[in-house]
């Protein structure tokens, strides 16, 4: 089969480009708002039902494009209601998101890469090493597939990069994504409903401040000093603390808004009330609050959730030193949807592969 037999995946494609292969085939470029509105807004993957294209554009598309959506392997429902989609690819690869109900808002949790290279000491799909990227088509396609299976097309929903990867490893697919998820033909979400979770890597962080598109954004931050860091998130070996407050510094932020700085509570590891004053002080001067994730426990994680007075103690500390805090409540443990808990193959990289992390 020749390059040009292979079909167009339409939901690799930002509005521009699809405007591009469609003047490429002859076809207005206007027509790529119609067929983002049919699939995005209506769930409408059936070129032969977008009745208001030139039927001979359907009949090209028909024949030359697809909506590859993730295949459904399993669902699980939590108690609370979260709920846990493992979703199979092209290459039988499987990634897991998860939809969280009423948080207030519905959310929709998606995944990067294929397991993910930072192996931060406490994650499970960290063990997994990076299995390899997804396509900004399988970050999306994720959303499509949630929103269609929880009832949800065309009605407003947050989404949170916090799934399986390091969205910033991925750096080109995930830009890709958000452009298609805010667009105004399509997903329509404003950029204040996606917040992207990173490890913190600076270089990154810096391009993503010159996007015309900026999500939220959460740092996984995890100790107040960079030798504990190290421990727990490799990549600090390559980046230290004052590195990333300082791109954090220079990042531009709407009126109002925060960086978020996530930190996992580890019972007598970062929990101490001496490291909440220390972090207070880092952030000082930085529009920022501070997420507190007391650990996901899970077989093979060596460490243990603090108690809820200890944590209670380091919010208040947090709080006493001035900055703005909250405990983000764990959902879905039960179905292991909670984070960190997101793992689907049993391969294991080496630390070596495992580190090698090209930016
Ligand atoms: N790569 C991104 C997204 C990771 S998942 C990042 O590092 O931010 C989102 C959050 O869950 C991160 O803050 C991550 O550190 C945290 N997390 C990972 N494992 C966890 C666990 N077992 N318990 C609680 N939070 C965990």
């Amino acid at each position: 089969m020749n390059a040009a037999a292979r079909p167009l995946q339409l939901l690799d494609l930002d509005r521009r480009s699809l405007e591009g292969a469609l003047a490429a085939r002859g076809y207005q470029r206007f027509h790529a708002g119609q067929i983002f509105q049919w699939v995005y807004r209506r769930a409408v993957t059936d070129p032969a039902a977008m009745t208001d294209l030139p039927r001979e554009l359907r009949q090209t598309l028909a024949a030359e494009a697809v909506v590859a959506l993730p295949a459904l392997a399993s669902r699980d429902i939590s108690v609370d209601g979260t709920e846990k989609f493992l979703f199979e690819l092209d290459d039988r690869r499987r990634i897991e998101s998860v939809f969280i109900p009423d948080t207030p808002a519905m959310t929709f949790c998606i995944s990067t890469q294929v397991g993910c290279a930072m192996a931060c000491a406490f994650c499970l799909t960290g063990r997994m090493g990076l299995v390899r990227q997804l396509t900004a088509g399988e970050i999306v396609g994720q959303v499509l597939a949630l929103a269609r299976h929880v009832d949800l097309a065309g009605k407003p929903f947050n989404v949170v990069f916090m799934g399986m990867g390091e969205p910033l490893h991925n750096y080109d697919e995930t830009m890709t994504a958000l452009r298609i998820l805010t667009d105004a033909h399509g997903f329509a979400i404003g950029p204040r409903r996606i917040t992207l979770s990173t490890v913190g890597l600076p270089p990154a962080i810096e391009r993503l401040g010159r996007e015309p598109i900026m999500p939220n954004i959460a740092v996984s931050l995890h100790a107040p000093t960079d030798a504990l860091r190290a421990e727990l998130v490799p990549i600090a070996r390559k980046y230290g603390i004052a590195d990333i407050i300082a791109v954090c510094k220079r990042l531009p932020l709407r009126k109002r808004s925060r960086i978020t700085f996530e930190y996992v509570l580890l019972a007598g590891v970062n929990d101490r009330l001496q490291d909440a004053r220390r972090l207070a002080r880092l952030l000082g001067g930085l529009k920022s609050k501070v997420n507190l994730i007391p650990l996901n426990e899970a077989p093979g994680i060596p460490f243990r959730r603090p108690s809820d007075e200890a944590i209670d103690a380091f919010a208040r500390t947090l709080a006493d030193h001035g900055a703005v805090v909250s405990v983000r409540k764990s959902r879905g443990r039960d179905i292991r949807a909670a984070c960190g808990q997101l793992i689907v193959e049993g391969s294991r990289k080496s630390a070596a592969q495992r580190l090698a992390v090209r930016m």
